[in-house]
């Protein structure tokens, strides 16, 4: 079996880091190597001790200069809109209404979805994402597309047919049991085949009827480990919309509180306008609060408080993420550099390594996958991103006067996107192509 050794600045983290000279909360090696076999990191370490088990035949690729980190994780983003990303003008109620409804009845058309499917990683791994949770449209075959694409490719994807069945156009509406026996045939299709994962995705309370959050929560009960994923708290039109149709609860997340879908393995997209219960429900569940910079900016919603979240008596557990197509790029460099500046508008700061933390290992976490990806320990499958600092003339001249790694990290932050990403490895395998439309 061949296998192959990359040569790179390593960078991959242990824990959170605390502080920007907890040296402890990661492993950086100046001069590092990667083994890989059967999609596999099988040793990680300093160069010259891991080329020692490469052996004469291994296919030895030197990315020196460049860092070598663990592939990033979206942990929220729509395939369907990749043409609603920039739609002038609306809020997220309206801009559903206007612009994404109509958007996603196309996804009835099994060959648009794959077409789109296609397209879609195909852009997230030119930016360097390994891994996304993602939303289909309603439709099924709309996740079959997305589910054949990802296996095709040998990704770890996580994605769901969206489940809703009010408030919103015929052409993306399903019913509670139609809702039920998709999602179950798509289960038994896709979840566990190869590296795929099947996410419940009741899309949010106003596009769910009571029945619909039911048997919702019936699937969350028949298949205990599958993530669920919808949306909470984004914008107070839709925190209000919410209360009127759900009268009975003491607030938004007591809806799903009620049906049974707060969990470890539960992503919240969002979280903007959480009272402080709500937060505890979180919490005391180990659910998890998906931050998305420039999709919060972006439609006006507001600002997600994370390191309040963080720090909390009981602290929430965060993933981030691009909201593509709320969002406005597809990049983790390009998301967390706005969510560095909300953070910064609720007066505190997110230090450099604990942005890379949170794209790598901190979102493998929050999706319960860290024993797979998100770090390069070996073990782990080979998902990696190389990254150059120096991509752009701009770039190269600030590199100039860079000198630590924390300022080259925070420089690939503040002005890198996909021009940075130089090669990316899913399994092991080079997968950066330029998109051909
Ligand atoms: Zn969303």
């Amino acid at each position: 079996m061949t296998s192959t050794l990359l040569r790179g600045r390593t960078l991959s983290f242990v824990s959170w880091p605390e502080t920007i000279d907890d040296h402890s909360a990661w492993r950086y090696e100046e001069d590092g190597g990667l083994l890989i076999r059967d999609g596999r990191i099988i040793a990680a370490g300093a160069y010259t001790q891991v080329e020692k088990q490469a052996g004469e035949a291994a296919k030895r690729i030197d990315h020196r200069p460049h860092l070598l980190l663990p592939g990033f994780i979206d942990a929220h983003v729509h395939f369907p809109q990749m043409q609603v990303i920039a739609s002038y003008g609306a809020e997220l109620l309206d801009w559903l209404n206007t612009f994404t409804f109509p958007e996603e009845t196309k996804f009835s058309n099994a060959q648009h979805g794959r077409r789109i499917a296609r397209l879609f990683l195909d852009e997230m791994v030119r930016h360097g994402t390994t891994t996304v949770a993602a939303y289909c449209s309603v439709h099924k075959a709309s996740a079959e597309a997305f589910f054949a694409e990802s296996h095709d490719r040998n990704m770890l994807n996580i994605a769901g047919k969206v489940m809703m069945d009010r408030n919103a156009p015929d052409g993306v509406l399903d019913t509670p049991q139609s809702g039920y026996d998709d999602s179950k045939a798509l289960i038994a299709q896709w979840h566990g085949k190869g590296r795929q994962l099947y996410a419940i995705t009741p899309r949010f309370a106003i596009t769910s009827s009571p029945q619909q959050m039911e048997m919702a929560g019936a699937l969350c009960r028949e298949h205990p480990g599958l993530h669920m994923q919808t949306h909470l708290s984004e914008n107070h039109a839709e925190i209000a919309f919410t209360r009127e149709l759900y009268p009975w609860s003491r607030d938004y997340t007591d809806v799903y509180e009620h049906y049974g879908l707060l969990g470890k393995k539960s992503l919240f997209g969002h979280c903007i306008h959480l009272s402080e219960r709500e937060a505890d429900a979180l919490s005391d569940s180990g659910s998890v609060a998906v931050f998305c910079p420039t999709s919060n900016l972006f439609l006006g919603s507001g600002l997600f408080d994370y390191q309040r979240f963080r720090r909390r008596d009981k602290p929430i557990r965060i993933a981030a993420a691009t909201d593509v197509g709320g969002g406005t790029n597809y990049s983790m460099l390009r998301t967390m550099d706005e969510g560095y500046k909300v953070i910064a508008q609720n007066g505190e700061k997110l230090n450099p390594f604990q942005s890379f933390w949170q794209m790598t290992r901190g979102n493998a976490e929050a999706l319960s996958v860290a024993e797979k990806i998100g770090t390069l320990d070996e073990g782990t499958d080979a998902d990696i991103v190389v990254l150059d600092a120096r991509a752009t003339p701009a770039m190269r001249l600030r590199m100039e006067t860079a000198e630590t790694l924390a300022q080259e990290l925070f420089l690939l932050q503040t002005l890198g996107d996909d021009r940075a990403v130089r090669e990316v490895y899913v399994a092991g395998r080079a997968a950066k192509t330029d998109m051909a439309i």
